[in-house]
């Protein structure tokens, strides 16, 4: 099988499985865990932040954000199919009694236009507004990525508006390889920035929120509150720093497959790309009724030995990643060409 279902399908490879089982590790509880502690610091500086704070998941991190930017009766204002409000359960609702401010964007992006006007007044009627949250690159929206220009505008907006601004980079490993932006100038318009080691970067688990050291310390409480808090995790946090180490400029490669992907979909009369361009190593698609529904085009992709998810009645996503070569992606491309 061709898993293309998601860049969370990935085990880890021999150099990875070496660095876990050679890792030092303590009571990460206590805060001795050697390999924890080395890859908070090194994460937090590769993002120009003071701290760093180790979850299992990036819904935990972004939670966490949440939770530690935010009092009950506050709003984030947050693209209306972002992540932390669509595929994280109601966290903001049920976690921390906040509200999400859904904003209509451009294939998961928002701009200053977008969010001004958008505060609310201060008057007792209403929540009050606390937080803006961008996803980069963002996944419903089809693997986009923003220009630094504009995260530095929206930030700069937020902060004469009195918000915080956090970022859900759960792939922002993609937008720094696809922009050739480094990592510490999409750290900096940000107070925090959630980043997951278990999507591209092909880790088993593992994700960082990083931050200011009070808001870090605030949210390593906020951890503990919501079970994330681990023993001698450092044996994940070694595959986490061997994938920071190996797997970051590989990117490209899942890029390049995707845009082999991509062409195959265009081909086919009644698919379409949404959004046309694929920028990383999400090639979202809408098939029309010729083909029947998204369940019956990935069942006839399933008998061909390729995995893709459908995520709608007439979307599918198919993901490239460190799992999946450029040979089966030429494989996968043919089976979808046939189905034309
Ligand atoms: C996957 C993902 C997350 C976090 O997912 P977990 O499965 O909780 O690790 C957060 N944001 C985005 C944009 C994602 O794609």
């Amino acid at each position: 099988m061709i898993d293309l279902r998601s860049d969370t399908v990935t085990k880890p490879t021999p150099g990875m499985l070496a660095a876990m089982s050679a890792a030092a590790v303590g009571d990460d509880v206590y805060g001795e865990d050697p390999t924890v502690n080395d890859l908070e610091r090194h994460t937090a500086a590769l993002f120009g932040k003071e701290a760093g704070l180790f979850v299992p998941t990036g819904t935990m991190a972004n939670q966490i954000a949440v939770r530690v930017h935010c009092r009950p009766q506050d709003e984030i204002l947050i693209e209306a199919t972002s992540h932390i409000c669509l595929w994280e359960a109601g966290g903001p609702a049920a976690l921390s009694g906040v509200t999400c401010h859904t904003i209509d964007g451009r294939h998961g992006l928002l701009s200053v236009a977008d969010l001004d006007g958008k505060v609310r007044p201060d008057d007792m009627h209403s929540v009050r507004t606390r937080l803006v949250a961008l996803e980069n690159t963002h996944n419903r929206g089809g693997g986009t990525t923003y220009s630094l220009g504009a995260v530095n505008e929206v930030s700069r907006w937020a902060r004469a508006n009195g918000l915080a601004v956090h970022l859900d980079g759960a792939r922002i490993w993609n937008a720094i390889v696809k922009t050739g932006v480094a990592a510490e100038a999409w750290g900096k318009p940000f107070d925090t920035v959630a980043v997951c080691f278990s999507k591209g970067l092909g880790t088993p688990a593992g994700s960082m929120l990083l931050g200011p050291r009070d808001l870090i310390a605030h949210g390593r409480r906020v951890r503990k509150l919501f079970g994330g808090a681990m023993r001698q995790v450092g044996y994940l946090a070694a595959a986490c720093r061997y994938a920071l180490d190996h797997h970051i400029e590989r990117l490209a490669d899942d890029h390049a497959n995707a845009q082999r992907i991509a062409k195959a979909v265009a081909e086919v009369p009644g698919f379409t790309l949404a959004p046309p361009e694929v920028e990383t190593n999400l090639v979202w698609f809408e098939v029309d009724a010729r083909h029947g529904t998204a369940k019956q085009v990935s069942e006839r992709l399933k008998a061909e030995g390729i995995l893709v998810a459908p995520l709608g009645t007439r979307v599918i996503r198919a993901v490239t990643h460190l799992g999946v070569t450029r040979a089966e992606c030429e494989r996968a491309a043919v089976a979808i060409r046939r189905l034309a």
